[in-house]
């Protein structure tokens, strides 16, 4: 199954992740603001919409 991965050290913490705005299944948030982004991989399918949007190209897909 394909899944985004976002990696910490890259997410800038951005105030509105453009990535979780474009999640057609709202699997990327962020529990604290000043927190990076994560995925919820049981609401991802692996679109990439949110690799394309992400400024700090801090998303990734891979096979989990
Ligand atoms: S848009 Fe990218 S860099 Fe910004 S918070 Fe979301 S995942 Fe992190
Ligand atoms: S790959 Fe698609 S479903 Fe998964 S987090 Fe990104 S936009 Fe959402």
């Amino acid at each position: 199954m394909l899944r985004a991965y976002i990696n910490p050290r890259e997410c800038l913490r951005c105030e509105k992740c453009s990535a979780a705005e474009v999640c057609p299944t709202n699997a990327i948030f962020k529990l604290d603001p000043d927190e990076p982004a994560v995925v919820e991989w049981k609401a991802c399918y692996g679109c990439g919409d949110c690799v394309e949007v992400c400024p700090a190209k801090a998303i990734a897909i891979r096979d989990a």
